[in-house]
């Protein structure tokens, strides 16, 4: 086996406990345009979504301009049943998943949202945050508009239907007042239109299906339902589909590209494409990387499930030490940020991630992970690792220290909580209770990715790394995180 040299790495100390601190996904949205089973594909579309935001769900029909929806808390699987399904028919939808933060679950934030305007119904589904949005909604308010939920979604849709213009032209007027990362789906009457923002931020794809279009936040759900990839959504662009076919139109200049770095860290499904760059191989390249930067001598190399076993793989392969399955997630718990009690949510991330001891006990272990937010997170698998026997722990991140929140649908702690934003490395890996630690470098992540080759950061957001925002952020009260809740 293949071995790098052994480098120096830290090895001392011990932090405190605290609560299971995961970044959380934004938005998942799913179309279909042209297709009878509109409802069923969008059912299972939104199903290969799901990671993308477990909160609620909901799709919304269109049968020869008759709109049909269903939206509820929940999985997927747990807000529709055979019923809800028969009750939409049509040959065109949208759909969306939605995660929102701990306590702002409100059914009412559930999307798609549909609108009634002068021109007939608007369902509206988007994956992300319209950094404005504030400042837009006080200004309509001021102007007579009456909200009736908290979402962004509602602000495009009070633009849209306050324009005097035609839909696409009233839509192309709307999005060019946004300032954010967003991905929008909204669906008319007769019309199904797809927008991108002007940096590319959330991914959105086209694909065909027989004689249908579908758009998805990520490419797996065109394989869970067999549609064939067309293309991504290019910044700024949007697509028009109505009877005679497809539009592509522009609503906005190409800025500077930026899509979000983390969406290939840690947010896609590893069998997504974005770009046309496969995760999972992205990943294995994060981790090749990180041993090329920081090699450490051990006996085991082992990811944290599922977002860094890519990583770990890759690791492993450029070092030659043996990756081995040091931790379990299991699948079949709740989603431990209902507890109600810290004790509880302990509890919780005990029920969602084990150490194997068989696997662990006795050996130096390289666990890899994409990305440390409070700490308390890493500091608790740490922690398993050791109880289960590890001799040694050395974390590796496949992302440089997340140091700024971020505004473009990703919800973040406050800046201060961002356990990188006010340690230094070695405080964080004394912290975490790790015996070294090293996050990938930005020229590092940049090379793993790939992207295009004439883009400032070969076309990403690292604006929660280097807190160099692709937009304008400095808004009065610009809100950071999700903006559908
Ligand atoms: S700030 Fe970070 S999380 Fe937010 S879009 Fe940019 S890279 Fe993604």
């Amino acid at each position: 086996m293949r071995r790098l040299w052994t480098g120096d790495y830290y090895n001392e100390g011990n932090g405190k406990d605290d609560i299971f601190d995961k970044l959380k996904e934004e938005c998942g949205v799913f179309g279909v345009f042209g297709h009878p089973d509109a409802a069923t594909l969008s059912y299972y579309g939104l199903h290969a979504l799901q990671h993308r935001g477990e909160e609620s769900a909901g799709i919304c029909t269109s049968d020869n301009g008759v709109f049909h929806y269903h939206r509820g808390m929940g999985l997927v699987k747990e807000v529709f049943d055979r019923d809800h399904m028969e009750s939409m028919p049509g040959d065109r939808s949208i759909g969306h998943v939605r995660y929102s933060t701990a306590g702002e679950s409100k059914l009412a934030n559930a999307q798609p949202l549909v609108f009634k305007y002068r021109g007939g119904d608007l369902a509206v589904a988007t994956n992300g945050n319209i950094v404005n949005a504030p400042q837009i909604r006080r200004d309509l308010e001021s102007k007579g508009s009456i909200f009736q939920t908290t979402s962004d979604t509602e602000v495009i849709a009070h633009l849209i239907a306050r324009s005097p213009k035609e839909l696409v032209e009233a839509v192309k007027d709307a999005f060019a007042q946004l300032v954010g990362g967003f991905a929008f789906l909204i669906m008319t009457n007769d019309r199904l239109l797809a927008a991108s923002d002007p940096h590319g931020l959330r991914p959105l794809v086209l694909g065909r299906l027989g004689e249908g279009y579908i758009l998805a936040s990520e490419t797996c759900a065109f394989e869970t339902i067999g549609a064939s990839y067309l293309r991504d959504v290019q910044p700024g662009e949007i697509l028009v589909l109505d009877k005679d076919g497809l539009h592509e139109e522009r609503y906005a200049p190409l800025e500077r590209r930026a899509v979000c770095a983390m969406e290939y860290i840690y947010f896609a499904r590893p069998d997504s494409d974005i770009n046309g760059i496969n995760l999972h191989a992205s990943r294995k390249r994060m981790g090749q990387q990180l041993a090329v930067e920081a090699f450490v001598d051990a006996d085991i190399v082992t990811g944290v499930p599922d977002s860094s076993i890519s990583a770990a793989i890759g690791y492993a392969e450029q070092t030659g030490i043996s990756y081995e399955l040091g931790l379990i997630k299991n699948k079949y718990t709740g989603r431990t940020f209902i507890q109600p009690s810290q004790e509880l949510r302990e509890k919780g991330v005990k029920m969602k991630l084990s150490a194997v001891r068989k696997v662990v006990e006795g050996k130096r272990v390289v666990m890899i992970d994409d990305s440390i937010v409070r700490g308390t997170t890493s500091r608790r698998i740490v922690n398993l690792l050791r109880e289960a026997g590890a001799l040694e722990v050395h974390v590796r991140i496949t992302s440089p220290p997340f140091a700024n929140p971020c505004f473009y649908g990703i919800d973040t702690p406050d800046r201060r909580d961002l356990i990188a934003s006010s340690k230094t490395i070695e405080e964080i890996r004394e912290a975490i209770n790790a015996d070294s630690l090293y996050f990938l470098s930005k020229p590092g992540l940049i090379e793993s990715i790939g992207g295009h080759e004439d883009a400032l950061n070969r076309g990403l957001c690292l604006g929660c790394f280097d807190n160099d925002y692709p937009t304008q952020v400095d808004f009065e009260d610009a809100k950071i995180g999700c903006g559908c809740d």
